[in-house]
């Protein structure tokens, strides 16, 4: 078996060496993107793998096809830069990848402290040896009242990971999860709003999600509400985000993620002239802490996700059903 990956990171190539041995396979590694130029690279493997950045569009794939390719996985989680319709069309079978929930929310109750606790004032203070306590006094995750709008993988174990620091825990979803019950109380969207100190959201980015928080939601919660979102940057409307911090409405952010992330995140833009002006705005308040979307990075997913593209991939090459591939 013949497997060439593209966009392969540094933090990956060890385990595609381990993966290698292990499945008996020859891996090309590319650092490169995928696309139509380089394309031909293909030619002679079984299958290819590609992160994010490598476009699948409908002339990507028919060259695929043609260089004798028909099975592609994404290293990924999401999916949007793969023309999945097409795909299905011409028969390349497309899978992605999956990791354990624990990161992301180790990561929500990491950011969810670091603005409770002021951190990055503090962090401010420390480099200058300012090491006075004015205006750090911060508040107890145990006295508090949190809200988890989505309750699905990461929800539920952000609910497990709150529920040791003995929160109030309230919670909303679609769908109610009798495990969940046993750690939070199922309420309705409004009583979240109305009730909780901190709100964080863990629901997938679609048309009843997009811009759920909204200068009209953050006028139905407490005054210094706290809002953590590590799920997707457009399930907050950042204009109204920057009306309640300059309105005192909002009393911290914490946002892994941004509206207008795509395109920015994830690369060196130092040298760059951004065009985001809200990200920049946003990022300069005292009560905001932002990271560039990598509440998922740790050493337990990555590995994740190689795996799976092994696993996919042979699962197609072998005639197997394959556990993540995108119907
Ligand atoms: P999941 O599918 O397991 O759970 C999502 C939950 O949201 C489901 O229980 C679903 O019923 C619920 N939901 C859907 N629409 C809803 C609505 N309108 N109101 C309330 N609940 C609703 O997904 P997950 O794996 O837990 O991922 C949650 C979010 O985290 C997604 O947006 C995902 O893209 C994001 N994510 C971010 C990172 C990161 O690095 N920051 C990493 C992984 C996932």
């Amino acid at each position: 078996m013949k497997l060439i990956a593209f966009e392969v990171r540094d933090d990956e190539r060890e385990i595609f060496g381990q993966l290698s041995a292990e499945f008996g396979w020859e891996t090309e590694l590319v650092e490169e993107i995928l696309t139509l130029d380089n394309a031909e690279r293909v030619r002679g493997y079984d299958g290819v793998t590609i992160l994010g950045h490598s476009l699948l569009t409908p002339e990507i794939q028919d060259k695929l096809m043609e260089m004798g390719i028909s099975c592609c996985s994404t290293r990924t989680v999401g999916y949007d830069h793969i023309d999945v319709q097409h795909a299905r069309k011409i028969g390349l079978r497309i899978c992605n990848s999956d990791y354990p929930p624990t990161g992301v929310a180790d990561y929500t109750i990491m950011l969810m402290l670091m603005v409770l606790r002021h951190y990055k004032q503090a962090l401010w203070r420390g480099q200058v040896n300012d090491y006075s306590l004015k205006g750090l006094r911060g508040r107890e995750l145990h006295d508090l009242t949190i809200g988890v709008v989505g309750t699905g993988r990461i929800g539920k174990a952000v609910i497990q990971n709150l529920s040791g620091f003995g929160s109030k825990i309230l919670a909303y979803d679609v769908h109610k999860d009798p495990e969940v019950a046993e750690k939070a109380q199922y309420v309705d969207l409004e009583t979240i709003y109305r009730e909780s100190d901190v709100i964080s959201l863990h629901t997938p980015l679609n048309d009843s999600t997009l811009y759920m928080i909204n200068r009209d939601t953050l006028a139905r919660m407490k005054d210094g509400v706290v809002l953590v979102n590590c799920a997707r940057g457009e399930l907050m409307d950042v204009e109204a985000l920057i009306w309640g911090i300059e309105n005192h409405k909002i009393g911290a952010l914490a946002l892994d993620v941004i509206e207008g992330e795509s395109g920015i995140y994830h690369r060196d833009r130092r040298t760059d002239i951004l065009q985001n002006k809200n990200m920049a705005y946003l990022r300069q308040f005292p009560n905001t802490v932002m990271t560039q979307h990598l509440a998922f990075y740790t050493d337990t997913a990555v590995a994740s996700m190689v795996r799976c593209a092994f696993e996919g991939i042979a699962s197609f090459t072998s005639g197997q059903p394959c556990r993540t591939e995108i119907k």
